[in-house]
């Protein structure tokens, strides 16, 4: 595969591997990071070494200017970005009545509308060119519910629901637009819910086993290839059959 994959939140966790296996498939990639600086430029390296090619850039999705400002710098490295992975979210566990308006504002500033900012920075480029993919991390939580999910399980779903809305319109430019909705996943995201949890939740799926994220890495690159040209607006899930 040809062209410049930007993945947002691709210092860690499920980004990192959605990073080394674009870059692996051919793509030059733009790994965002919100403070992981370190963790960025190790993958940005590590890749190189490898001879793909790979820039770490500092952005905030939830700032428009400065994750706008971070896909300029790889497109000015790389040329134009044909594929977009919205990855960076952020979770927290309460209970509805606990949740704080800051958290609340903060939640949907990243999760959501972070994908709104890296979207209509890339678009007008992709419409120009008739091409593109776009890919965005969603969750099960946005398919169901979960106890002391609701602010996480609102973003994931909205998520979906942009996912959908935009690749109607999109598809007559030539612009896929699909959703990966992973399970529990092995990343410091779930880390806070301690072993014991972790343990219950791999016996609660179907597979009994937590999912990597090199897992959900393959269902990303699946449907960034050519292979999946007649795929939008599509939810896969990749949860080991965890919500079947
Ligand atoms: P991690 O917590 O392991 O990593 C989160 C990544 O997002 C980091 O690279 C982090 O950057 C980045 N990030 C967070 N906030 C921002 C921001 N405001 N701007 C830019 N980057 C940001 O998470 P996971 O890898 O587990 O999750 C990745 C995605 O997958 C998320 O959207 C999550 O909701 C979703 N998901 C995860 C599941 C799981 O079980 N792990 C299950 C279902 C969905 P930095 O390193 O600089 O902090």
């Amino acid at each position: 595969m040809e062209g410049t994959a930007f993945i947002t939140g691709g210092s860690r966790g499920i980004g990192r591997a959605v990073a080394r296996r674009l870059a692996a498939e051919g793509y030059a990639v733009g790994i965002d990071y919100l403070q992981a600086r370190e963790a960025g430029e190790a993958l940005a390296a590590e890749i190189r070494s490898r001879g793909g090619r790979a820039l770490a850039v500092q952005g905030d999705v939830a700032d428009r200017a400065a994750v706008t400002a971070a896909i300029r710098r790889v497109e000015e490295a790389f040329g134009p970005v044909t594929c977009l992975v919205n990855n960076a979210g952020i979770a927290e566990q309460h209970q509805f009545q606990d949740i704080s308006s800051a958290f609340w504002r903060r939640i949907f500033a990243v999760n959501v509308d972070g994908a709104y900012h890296t979207i209509q920075a890339v678009l007008p480029g992709m419409i120009h060119r008739k091409a593109g993919t776009i890919v965005n991390i969603s969750s099960i939580w946005g398919q169901r519910g979960a106890s002391c999910e609701v602010a996480y399980s609102a973003t994931k779903a909205a998520v979906i629901g942009l996912t959908r809305s935009l690749a109607a319109e999109l598809a007559p430019s030539g612009i896929r637009v699909n959703c990966v909705a992973p399970g529990v996943i092995r990343t410091d995201m779930v880390a806070v819910l301690g072993e014991e949890t972790l343990r219950a939740l791999a016996e609660d799926t179907p597979m009994g086993r937590l999912g990597t994220p090199e897992d959900v890495a393959a269902a990303v690159a699946f449907l960034c290839r050519e292979e999946s040209a007649f795929v939008t607006g599509q939810v896969l899930t990749a949860d080991g059959g965890f919500i079947l």
